[in-house]
């Protein structure tokens, strides 16, 4: 039911809008901060200063700007948004106006669910490889043990939750295994491929064996094991066609608003800025930026393969059935890490 609160809630018409004739922001992703107690080789936040963080009033304003343009979906991400002090009433504030997600890395997350679960729809925590492959890449040892025991403290509490893993050239060998854990666990995996930020390592898979795991992914999509993956087989697809084929998807990336940790937009997406914002969202109108914004050119931009930019980017009015697949679950996929 998580999945489609926002829907009940009367906005259908305002999904469709979105989707259809007119360029709207739908999915907000929003950087709380960027500080963080890990140390992931592939990751750009990490080593940012955070200025003086945003207070409750500042974070209202952000969401009362994003629910006034019409967004449905908001996802909080960092940094490690559990190292807020007040995670708890900004999610509050979300929940009342959102669908609301959460990335964690799960470090703090088993000790922390009790303060926040009322108030998220769906968590995510990140794992990228099973033990010490994990441990190895996100920079800080035992980081796999509390992640996967903040997982089972989620699913035991009843939260909806969901394993965030990118590929990267370190992990391609547990990639089938990943979906096999979250089998194991009883929660679903959302898989990304990492991207190679200019201020971070580079990180990014071999070619030839990403295509191999991305053919194995959409292979298994087809069959039991299929069920526990978030992305569609079109995603999978998407990419094979796009980055072996040269038969490009058209990026939409309109449909996702991201906000940085001083309240800034981040445009045109938040891969190729970097997630470095430029006008605060409460001090502009987002409607009249998004009408105005020169979205063409980046249409045929297939740099990265985030999902919550590519699976809406998929969707057609020619195949409504994939509404859910396309639109709904890529909403919930706010990944920051
Ligand atoms: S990827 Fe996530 S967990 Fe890793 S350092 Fe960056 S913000 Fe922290
Ligand atoms: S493909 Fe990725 S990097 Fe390029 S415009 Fe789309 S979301 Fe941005």
């Amino acid at each position: 039911m998580a999945l489609v609160k926002p829907l009940v809630l009367g906005n259908v018409k305002r999904l469709f809008k979105g989707m259809g004739y007119k360029k709207l922001p739908l999915i907000a992703g929003h950087k709380l901060l960027y500080t963080c107690n890990l140390r992931c080789k592939m990751c750009p936040f990490w080593r940012r200063k955070d200025e003086k963080l945003l207070s409750i009033d500042e974070e209202v304003k952000i969401m009362d700007s994003l629910k006034n343009a019409g967004v449905l979906f908001l996802g909080f991400e960092g940094g490690e948004p559990l190292l807020r002090s007040d995670i708890d009433q900004i999610l509050m504030e979300s929940n009342k106006r959102f669908h609301t997600s959460l990335v964690s890395n799960g470090w703090l997350l088993k000790d922390k669910v009790k303060k926040i679960e009322d108030y998220v729809d769906h968590v995510f925590v990140s794992l990228d490889g099973i033990g010490d492959v994990h441990d190895s890449i996100r920079g800080v040892k035992g980081s796999f043990e509390r992640a996967v025991n903040s997982i089972k403290e989620c699913k035991a509490r009843g939260l909806d939750t969901s394993i965030s893993f990118t590929l990267t050239k370190d992990n391609l060998n547990e990639a089938l295994d990943m979906v096999r854990l979250a089998e194991k666990l009883g929660v679903t995996i959302n898989i990304q491929v990492a991207y190679d930020y200019s201020t971070a390592e580079r990180m990014s898979p071999e070619r030839e064996k990403l295509r191999e795991i991305l053919v194995a992914y959409s292979k298994m999509k087809e069959g039991k094991e299929g069920r526990y993956i978030i992305n569609s087989k079109d995603y999978f697809i998407a990419i094979l066609n796009s980055w072996y084929g040269n038969l490009p998807w058209i990026c939409k990336p309109w449909i996702t608003i991201n906000i940085d940790p001083q309240g800034r937009i981040v445009l045109p997406c938040y891969t190729l800025s970097e997630y470095s914002g430029s006008k605060k969202v409460w001090e502009v109108d987002i409607i009249k930026i998004w009408e105005e914004f020169d979205w063409e050119k980046y249409y045929s931009c297939n740099k990265c393969a985030l999902s919550c930019y590519l699976e809406p980017s998929l969707f057609s009015w020619k195949n409504t059935g994939l509404v859910k697949e396309r639109i709904i679950e890529p909403m919930i996929n706010m990944i920051g890490h």
